[in-house]
């Protein structure tokens, strides 16, 4: 099998719902942020993210954003209202950093996925940590 096949595809991050998080056992969620759960242009988070992020917590799920973004002002500014920690500058497809949020929340790679819409980025650095890598349709900028 690919090392570039995702386990999971969705078309977006709401289709990734506290059911199918339960029934999966997922107990950390490894979030890529642009074009994940947000458009580039983005600059504060949409209400249907608020609500999910809201309805993952609900489900016993930490929700981490580990994004290759070097902006680290921009991406504070965005995850703190939403109650969602951020690792900025993560230089996926490495995997150190999604090592250390399981070591950081103490959940095992059988409990953690890592959510992106890039293969060579998300998807890679999830195999690398042994986690399962769930993709989404990439979302772009309608201009
Ligand atoms: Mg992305």
């Amino acid at each position: 099998m690919s090392i570039f096949r995702a386990d999971r595809k969705f078309e977006r991050f709401e289709d990734v719902t506290p059911e199918l998080l339960k029934k999966e056992s997922v107990k950390l969620l490894l979030c890529d942020l642009d074009n994940t759960l947000r458009l580039h242009s983005e600059k504060e988070p949409a209400d249907e993210l608020q609500d999910w992020i809201q309805d993952c917590h609900g489900a016993g799920v930490k929700v981490v954003v580990i994004s290759n973004n070097g902006r680290k002002k921009m991406m504070q500014k965005f995850c703190e209202p939403i109650d969602v920690p951020c690792v900025w500058w993560a230089k996926k497809p490495m995997s150190k950093k999604l090592t250390e949020a399981m070591d950081e929340y103490k959940i095992p790679p059988e409990h953690t996925v890592m959510l992106g819409d890039k293969w060579s980025t998300d998807v890679l650095a999830a195999k690398f940590a042994k986690v399962r890598a769930w993709k989404v349709e990439h979302r772009r900028d309608i201009v």
